[in-house]
């Protein structure tokens, strides 16, 4: 099948923010050839290209001036197995939550705790996807990556990637890596993370003390569902902030005007706080103006009620950067990619 290219298209199928702004140009590939084809004609017509998946991390403030190239690749195959460890390949197009179902039909862990993200394979190391203490670092193996500016492959090594918090040498180096496939090696006997907020607790309340792989997918997805807007429902961009690294002395100088502030230990002299414990307490939750508001569940998530525009999403955003900064002291730092 060859790329085709339509112009002038809307992009709010493909943010799940569901906000109203048009690529100049648009096309899906679904080869390693018609990536190729969509970089040498954006070259020809001497515009930028955009790479997308799910649209799931993006916030579009303006008409894209771009092609807009949707990663529509498919194919999972198992590449190792030992009985014990398996490796496994993915096209960057496949969306992750059914890729998370696949392996755990195939009998495989390490993906559980990343249930019902949404997104595709090949965005998920753009910010290391993390949820409930698993980070997608965790079972990655490899990637293949076209580079753009010697449109040579290259292959990537875990170590090589520069994975932390929601962060990796593909969101560092935006623009230059157009992600093709993943590697993950998933195991048939690793073992579980239930220590990390409701879900050792909700599976307990289920009646299920051993749980398997599929039963912790099961629990988050219900943990999930309760907590955060399906994105068909109500537009978002799931956490529109990440939660903030500070030093211990400056939590320890909340906490005594905060007794309840949450933290967690992150390493020598620091401490991560929740963003939106913060956002929260600063009495954004539930904030609405227009059609730009803060969830009423969940005050990380900021939602579009219907029309809301990217550029009055970002003012609400830069509203509680700044409310934020003034109460604590914190520079809270935007998780979506801004375009
Ligand atoms: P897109 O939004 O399409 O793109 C994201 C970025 O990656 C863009 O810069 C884009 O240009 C680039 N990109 C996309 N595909 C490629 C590629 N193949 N090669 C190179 N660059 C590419 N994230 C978490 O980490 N944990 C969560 O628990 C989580 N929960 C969420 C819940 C909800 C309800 C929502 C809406 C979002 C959530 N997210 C979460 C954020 C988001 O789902 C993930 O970051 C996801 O990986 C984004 O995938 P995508 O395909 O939608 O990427
Ligand atoms: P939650 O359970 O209410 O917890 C609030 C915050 O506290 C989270 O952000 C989490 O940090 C942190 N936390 C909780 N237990 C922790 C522990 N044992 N150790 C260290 N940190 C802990 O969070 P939630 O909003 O319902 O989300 C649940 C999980 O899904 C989280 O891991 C969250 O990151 C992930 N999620 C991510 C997005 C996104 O778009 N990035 C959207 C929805 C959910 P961490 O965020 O660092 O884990």
């Amino acid at each position: 099948m060859s790329l085709t290219l339509q112009e002038a298209v809307s992009l709010k199928p493909f943010n799940t923010f569901g906000v109203e702004v048009q690529a100049r140009w648009f096309a899906e590939a679904r080869t390693d050839d018609e990536v190729r084809t969509a970089l040498a004609e954006a070259e020809r017509r001497g515009i930028s290209l955009l790479p997308v998946g799910g649209g799931s991390n993006l916030l579009l403030t303006a008409d894209v001036d771009a092609l807009v190239l949707r990663m529509a690749s498919r194919g999972l195959r198992i590449l190792e197995d030992d009985g014990e460890r398996v490796v496994v390949e993915a096209e960057a197009g496949e969306p992750w939550h059914p890729f998370v179902q696949w392996s755990l039909a195939q009998g495989l862990c390490g993906l559980e705790n990343l249930s019902l993200i949404p997104g595709t394979v090949g965005a998920a190391p753009m910010q290391n996807i993390g949820a409930y203490g698993v980070e997608i670092k965790d079972v990655f193996v490899g990637l293949t990556a076209l580079d753009r500016q010697t449109g040579e492959l290259r292959e990537f090594a875990l170590e090589e990637c520069a994975f932390a918090y929601r962060d990796s040498l593909f969101k560092q180096q935006p623009g230059r890596w157009l992600i093709l496939r993943v590697r993950f090696a998933l195991s048939r006997k690793m073992a579980l993370h239930l220590d990390y907020g409701p879900v050792r607790q909700r599976l307990q309340a289920e009646g299920i003390e051993v749980p398997s792989a599929a039963d912790v997918s099961r629990a988050i997805c219900a943990i999930r569902s309760e907590k955060l807007p399906d994105p068909v429902v109500l537009g978002n961009a799931g956490s529109f902030f990440k939660n903030p690294l500070v030093p211990v002395e400056l939590a320890e100088r909340i906490r005594a005007e905060h007794a309840d502030l949450v933290s967690y230990p992150a390493g020598e002299g620091q401490v991560k706080l929740a963003a939106g414990w913060l956002i929260e307490r600063a009495g954004w939750k539930g904030f609405r103006e227009g059609d730009a508001g803060v969830h009423r569940l969940q005050a990380l998530v900021l939602v579009n009620y219907g029309s809301a525009t990217g550029a009055q999403l970002l003012a609400l955003a830069r509203r509680i950067q700044a409310d934020i900064l003034a109460r604590f002291g914190i520079a809270l730092e935007i998780e979506p990619n801004i375009f």
